[in-house]
C-alpha cells in the first residue's frame, strides 16, 4: 500500500486530495493518514493542507523498497532492513537458498566489511549500505573487472543524483577531494559450470558530518560536499549498476575503461602492496582489462585488481 501511495504522491505535481487518494486506493482516510505519517517518520517531507490535501516536497531518507520502486527503471527485487551484520553476508546467505538476483540495502551494518577482513564503519542511517546479488554469465577471470565497472557506475550515479564529482582509486574506492567516500567489496562463488553468484557490496558515506579520529584524515561523506537524498541516490545506483552490468556482461570491461581512466585519482610514484610483497614504480596507466601498470627500472609490471593495495608516495593516493 505504501508503495502505491508514494507513487501517487511522486507522480502528482502539486497537491492531491486525501479523498482522491483514499478512494483510488480503496482505504479509509484514517489509514491513509497513518501511512503518510509513517513516510514522514522515514524522512519524507510531505506538506498537508486542509481542503487541498498532500504534496510531496522531498523523498524519504530511508531507502525502503516501497519508495525505490517509484524512482528506478529496473524491477530487480529490493530488500531493506534497518540493521544487518553486513549486506554482503545477507546477500550471500540469500544466494545459497534462492536462484535469483536481488538488491539488499540496510540502514546500518554491525559488522560491515572491507577487503582482507577489514572493517567498514557503518553507523546507523549515516551511510547507504547496499549489495547486489547477481549471476551474470561471464568467465570467472572477469569477476575482478566487475569491481571497476561498479566504481564507474557508482561514480556516474553519485554525479547524477547529487552533482558531486568523484574520483576512483583503483581498484575499489571512490574519493572526493582525495578522501574516501565509498568502498566496494566484490565477493563471488564459483561452481563447476562457472560463476554461481557475485555479490557486489558498497558502503557509501552519506550523512556523516564528521568522523572519528581513526578515519578523519582519510574519510569524507557526500553531505560534506553537497545535498544528498539517500532514496534518490540508491535508485540512481540501482539503475546505473544494472545498466552497466548489461554492458559488462555483453562487451566486457573495455567500454568502461575510458571513464575509469578519466576519473582515476592515481598519479606519480606508487607502491602496490600484495601479501608479503611491495612493488614501487611510476604509475603508467591501466590496460583494457583493468590491470594497473607501473614502470620501474625500464620494466612495466601489471597488477590485476584483487587483494592488492595501492599507496601513493606521499600517503593514501
Ligand atoms: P587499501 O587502500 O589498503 O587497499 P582499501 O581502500 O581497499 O584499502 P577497504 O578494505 O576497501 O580499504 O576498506 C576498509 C578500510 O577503509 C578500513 O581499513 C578503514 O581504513 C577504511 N574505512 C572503514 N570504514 C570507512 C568509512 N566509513 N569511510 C571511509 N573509510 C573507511
Amino acid at each position: 500500500m505504501r508503495q502505491k501511495i508514494y507513487a501517487q504522491l511522486k507522480n502528482t505535481d502539486g497537491f492531491i486530495s486525501g479523498e482522491t487518494l483514499s478512494t483510488a486506493l480503496g482505504i479509509t482516510r484514517a489509514a491513509l493518514w497513518k501511512h503518510i505519517n509513517a513516510m514522514k517518520t522515514d524522512g519524507a517531507l510531505i506538506e498537508s493542507v486542509t481542503s487541498r490535501g498532500y504534496r510531496l516536497i522531498s523523498p524519504p531518507t530511508v531507502p525502503r523498497a516501497e519508495y525505490l520502486a517509484a524512482h528506478t527503471r529496473h524491477d530487480m527485487p529490493v530488500y531493506y532492513k534497518p540493521s544487518v551484520t553486513s549486506t554482503n553476508d545477507v546477500a550471500k546467505t540469500a544466494a545459497q537458498s534462492e536462484p535469483g538476483e536481488a538488491v539488499f540495502i540496510a540502514g546500518q551494518q554491525t559488522a560491515g566489511k572491507g577487503r582482507k577482513g577489514r572493517t567498514w564503519v557503518s553507523p546507523k542511517n549515516a551511510g547507504l549500505y547496499m549489495s547486489f546479488l547477481v549471476r551474470p554469465s561471464i568467465e570467472p577471470a572477469r569477476v575482478s573487472g566487475l569491481t571497476l565497472m561498479a566504481a564507474v557506475a557508482l561514480s556516474d550515479a553519485i554525479q547524477a543524483a547529487t552533482g558531486i564529482h568523484t574520483q576512483i582509486k583503483w581498484p575499489n574506492d571512490i574519493l572526493i577531494g582525495g578522501k574516501k567516500a565509498v568502498g566496494i567489496l566484490t565477493e563471488s562463488l564459483l561452481n563447476m559450470d562457472g560463476i554461481d553468484y557475485i555479490v557486489c557490496g558498497m558502503g557509501i558515506n552519506v550523512a556523516q558530518k564528521s568522523f572519528d579520529d581513526e578515519l578523519k584524515e582519510k574519510a569524507t561523506s557526500l553531505t560534506m560536499h553537497g545535498k544528498t537524498n539517500t532514496t534518490e541516490l540508491a535508485a540512481a545506483i540501482i539503475d546505473a549498476f544494472l545498466d552497466a552490468l548489461d554492458i559488462f556482461t555483453r562487451d566486457g570491461l573495455s567500454p568502461f575503461m575510458s571513464a575509469f581512466r578519466a576519473r582515476s585519482a592515481i598519479s606519480g610514484r606508487v607502491s602496490v602492496i600484495s601479501p608479503g610483497h611491495r612493488d614501487t614504480g611510476d604509475f603508467a596507466g591501466f590496460d583494457d582489462d583493468g590491470a594497473l601498470l607501473i614502470e620501474s627500472g625500464g620494466q612495466t609490471k601489471r597488477f590485476i585488481a584483487g587483494e592488492v593495495s595501492l599507496r601513493g608516495e606521499n600517503g593514501y593516493v
